[in-house]
């Protein structure tokens, strides 16, 4: 699995604790990996690339994660979004 050495919350864009399932702020959507930039909630590439194909899905509901790679140099990135089913309480 990919091993993250940044990870930010995609609410706010401040970093966040890989141990803290939940933001300061309430978000529990995570953007992590290594060698990359989320400054005001845009994405770069530690290459510089902005660009990102997606090339990973895994529904572990209510936790997603999706990883992307940079189509600059295949650095890998992960998103996390929390969905919570409608039918659970
Ligand atoms: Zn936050
Ligand atoms: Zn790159």
């Amino acid at each position: 699995m990919l091993k993250s050495e940044l990870e930010y919350c995609m609410i706010c864009g401040n970093p966040n604790p890989q141990d803290q399932p939940i933001c300061a702020c309430g978000g529990r959507n995570f953007i992590f990996g290594n060698d990359f930039t989320y400054d005001n909630k845009e994405l770069v590439c530690g290459c510089g690339c902005k660009g990102f194909v997606l090339s990973f899905h895994m529904n572990n509901s209510p936790i997603h994660t999706k990883n992307y790679k940079c189509v600059g140099c295949g650095n890998i990135v992960g998103i996390q979004s929390y969905h919570k089913s409608p039918y659970e309480d």
